[in-house]
């Protein structure tokens, strides 16, 4: 088993190319591979057969609220949550989706009016994740529309504000800023775990979103989940997942159910162990490495800016903790150019930029979370720009 794990890592690296001269890095994407190696080592532990007989019906539990919720998979994220301190579960009904992405728009159909004389406005603060915009207005409903930075909202009426925090792009922890009657908030809490940010309280919202993708790095497996405190809501968020896919892949709930508890064990032994090594320990520390490293290419030169944030105490790992979040929000401090994104890609580094995001294009959104051998080669680049 050994000798298979180490022949995978090192087909992991070659893949990726091995001058590195001319290779683009595509930092485009937030795609977590970096986690791969994780689980890698972490070898069988999460490993699951299912028989061909098994998971055939559509259905999981008939006696949920959501009815194709895989009742392992519930169980496992109540007790991650427990375990890792970042969210209230108590009086919540799960509600699972293919992705979280599938979940933000269950909860746009869920939190508008049915009857509205006109659609509902969907903001959040500029910069913000630019799947929102597109993902609201694809199908251009009657129900709901994008209206762009919260800050600058300024319509009468029901609206719905999504609060994204730790912030994709920009990292920042993040609150509502509408704050006026009528306003429904959606939570997404997709980078609120240890490595990317202080956990310093349990979330306790009314809706909030949670997925595999970011926490374990298992993006493909689609998994992500929303709690939700009214069961009314709940139960139009299902309707919608009814209506779109009948359901939630069984398949994939329970091996995200597996990835999850074996995460779980882990993390409550913060040691090494026969266990393995926790998780987000791990990758906390691999995170603060990158970001140093990041920081130190940064400085290097005028160039470029990162934004500064502040350390906070993380009740999980029990000491100060640093945010270091999945995603560099990079500025070109030079004036000579005024598109970063192009400026970056002429470099052979694929990043978004700023527009994506409802800013300017001075800024760019770089991953921070793909394999080691692009992270350094992006690096070494950054450097040779600088110099
Ligand atoms: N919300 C945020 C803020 C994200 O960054 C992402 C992934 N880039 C998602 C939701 C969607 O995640 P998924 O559909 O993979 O669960």
């Amino acid at each position: 088993e050994a000798h298979a794990t180490q022949r995978a890592l090192l087909s992991l690296s070659s893949s990726s190319g091995q001058d590195g001269v001319e290779k683009v890095i595509n930092l485009d994407h937030g795609d977590p591979t970096m986690y791969e190696k994780y689980w890698m080592k972490m070898g069988e532990r999460t490993t699951i057969v299912i028989p061909g007989w098994q998971s055939m019906s559509y259905f999981s539990d008939v006696k949920n609220l959501c009815w194709f919720l895989e009742p392992e998979l519930a169980k496992q994220v109540f007790r991650l949550h427990k375990a890792v301190g970042n969210a209230v579960t108590e009086g919540r009904h799960i509600v699972v989706g293919t992705g979280s992405s599938q979940l933000f728009l269950a909860a746009l159909f869920a939190l508008s009016p049915k009857d509205g004389s006109q659609p509902m406005s969907v903001v959040s603060a500029a910069p913000y994740y630019s799947s929102y915009p597109s993902m609201t207005n694809c199908l251009k409903s009657g129900l709901y529309n994008w209206a762009g930075d919260a800050r600058s909202f300024s319509k009468d009426g029901p609206y719905i504000e999504v609060v994204t925090s730790p912030n994709n792009p920009d990292g920042f922890v993040r609150h509502s800023t509408v704050n006026r009657t009528g306003g429904i908030l959606v939570h997404d809490l997709a980078y609120y775990w240890p490595q990317y940010t202080p956990i310093s309280s349990p979330a306790d919202h009314d809706l909030t979103l949670f997925t595999v993708s970011k926490a374990t790095g298992h993006a493909g497996t689609r998994i992500g989940w929303a709690l939700v405190k009214d069961a009314e809501v709940a139960k139009k968020m299902t309707k919608f997942i009814e209506l779109n896919t009948i359901g939630v892949s069984r398949d994939s709930q329970l091996r995200a159910a597996k990835i999850l508890e074996v995460m779980t064990d882990t993390s409550q032994n913060l040691g090494s162990s026969e266990l393995g090594e926790s998780f987000f320990r791990i990758s906390y520390h691999l995170m603060a490495e990158r970001w140093e490293l990041l920081r130190a290419a940064v400085n290097n030169g005028r160039m470029f800016s990162l934004p500064d944030f502040a350390p906070g105490f993380c009740h999980f790992l029990q000491q100060e903790t640093q945010p270091q979040p999945a995603f560099a929000w990079l500025k070109c401090e030079d004036d000579a150019v005024e598109d970063c994104e192009s400026f970056l890609k002429g470099h052979k580094i694929l990043t978004r930029g700023g527009r994506h995001f409802g800013v300017g294009p001075k800024y760019v959104r770089i991953s921070m979370v793909d394999r080691d051998i692009n992270f350094s080669l992006f690096l070494k680049r950054l450097s040779t720009i600088q110099s």
